[in-house]
This record gives C-alpha cells, structure tokens and sequence, in this order.
C-alpha cells in the first residue's frame, strides 16, 4: 500500500460527535527503521504514535505539543511519543528489540507493556502545562487510551489502533480513529453510534481491506450524517539538530563535559526519537565546555 500518511477530522450527528481518523503506515515504518524495532515494539509504538498524531491534531495553536509516556513493568519497559497540532510525530520504545510469543496469533503488545501508567501532557505555552495520568488498562494502547479520555479529560469515547505486519517484518498497514461524543448527545444518536462500534471489523481488518480513513469513518459513523471537516498531512517528524544536542551537552554542566573531555576520545550522542548520532571531537567539547556554567 503506498498512500502517504494523513489525519482526517469530521463531525457527526450535527456536531454531536467529533471524529478522527489516520492513515499512519508510513510514520510506522520510518519509526520501524529508526530504532530497528521488533514486531510487537513495531505494533505497540505504531499504535501510541497512531492515538498521538491524532490526539495533537485536536490541540488548538501550532505550537502546542503533546506527549504521550508510558511508564511499564512489562519487556518493552516504556514508551514515549510526541505530537504537534499539525500532524508531525515522533516516538521510541526504551527496549526496541522485545521479542514475545504471539497471543491469539496476534502481536502481543499488551503483554509487552504489562503493567504501568500512561501520562498525557500538553504543553500549551502556558506556565503550568496539562498533565493527567492513568493506569493502563490492557496495556493495548487503545483501551488505555479510552480509559484515559474517559476518567482525565471526561469526555466519553472509542479509540481504535492497528498495526499489521508484513512477513519481512515491515509495516504492512497502520491507522486508527478516535470518536468523541459531546456532553449533549441524544440518546438514539449514542445507542446507534453504539451500534455501529460493536459491528465494525477490527481497525488492521478494515486497513488490510484497503479502507481509507474516510471510509473507516463512514462505517463507524454510518447512517450519523458524518462530515468530514478537514484533512492534514500526517509525518514523522524530528526537529533535532546538533545545534540542539550542543546545548544539551552544554546543560549537563562543566564537571561531566571535563570528564569526557579527560577521557581523550570524540562522543557519539544519539536523538532518542529518531536515533540520529551526532559525533563531538575533543576539541568541539572544549567549546562546549567554556559555554557551560
Ligand atoms: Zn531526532
């Protein structure tokens, strides 16, 4: 499948309902080849990076971001995404090689994780940035997400994630939808929308189908008066650059940037995003070292 990646947003049931949905393959891939994850960290990054571009396309000002982090007990031991409001992504795994036996014949993303709590920040340019935290509950990404729209922020909701995984261990297909429901909603719009959620085919069922994110939305939202509002490019999207890792080197403070400088060898630092390495000689640390305090 080769469509680029891209978040749709509609409305439904005259704006009783407010609806996302993304096609993510190719952001999963590049993070695939990135960090060089397993399948079932594949499945589980390509599901938080899935909620997260989605969940940034609701923020209102372009320099809002979001964070997703995921603190858990399980192999794969955490997991961080970050996501702006105009679609750009970018995430990593702490233990990207995870190997775990398939469960149901599935990726077993949620016995990857294990137990833990999901955090949600949203950093508005504000003093004090929003922060709610929640339990995960299956440790599958899109119940936890669910839980965490439900009991944080109130708002009653139906989040579906998938990544489905070629043979050779590339991203065959990766999407998902959000439906949010407004405190107003009429009863018989909610038992209908209900309805639809139990009947529909599972989100990597509907992608490996070729459904587009339209039409996932159109079958979730069906016989509801969707419309759909707006489409935006989804990508993965790192800003580093070694101006950026220079001033954390500088941040760490003159006692450690001695250390390296004593040690007599230029250092590797890499993004942990996107895994780029950044290489400093002796000498460019000695720069470095009369700008920190
Ligand atoms: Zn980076």
């Amino acid at each position: 499948m080769n469509m680029n990646d891209y978040i749709v947003r509609a409305t439904a049931a005259n704006a009783q309902i407010r609806a996302f949905a993304a096609a993510t393959t190719e952001l999963t891939e590049q993070a695939r080849v990135h960090h060089g994850t397993s399948p079932v960290a594949t499945a589980a990054l390509g599901r938080l990076l899935t909620g997260g571009v989605m969940m940034g396309s609701m923020m209102k000002n372009p320099m809002d971001v979001l964070t997703l982090q995921i603190h858990c007990s399980g192999p794969i031991n955490g997991l961080t995404v970050t996501a702006d409001a105009s679609g750009g992504v970018k995430g990593y795994v702490n233990v990207p090689d995870v190997i775990l036996p398939p469960k149901n014949g599935k990726l077993d993303v949620g016995g990857a994780l294990g137990q833990g709590i999901l955090n949600v920040i949203k950093d508005m340019g504000l003093k004090e940035p929003y922060a709610g935290q929640t339990i995960l509950q299956t440790g599958e990404i899109a119940e936890d997400l669910t839980y965490y729209f439900a009991t944080s922020e109130q708002i009653p909701s139906s989040v579906g994630l998938g990544v489905l995984m070629e043979k050779n261990n590339t991203v065959r297909c990766a999407g998902g939808f959000i439906i949010q429901v407004m405190p107003f909603i009429e009863e018989e719009v909610l038992v209908k929308l209900e309805e639809n959620v139990s009947k529909i085919q599972s989100v990597t069922s509907m992608l490996d189908n070729g459904h587009t994110p339209e039409e996932m939305l159109s079958q979730v939202l069906e016989g509801l008066d969707m419309e759909v509002t707006d489409t935006l490019p989804a990508k993965f999207d790192c800003n580093c650059s070694k101006d950026r890792i220079e001033k954390a080197i500088i941040s760490i403070g003159k006692k450690d940037i001695q250390e390296m400088i004593d040690d007599g060898e230029s250092i590797e630092v890499k993004c942990h995003f996107c895994n780029t390495a950044y290489h400093f000689t002796v000498d460019e640390l000695q720069v470095l070292l009369e700008k920190s305090r």
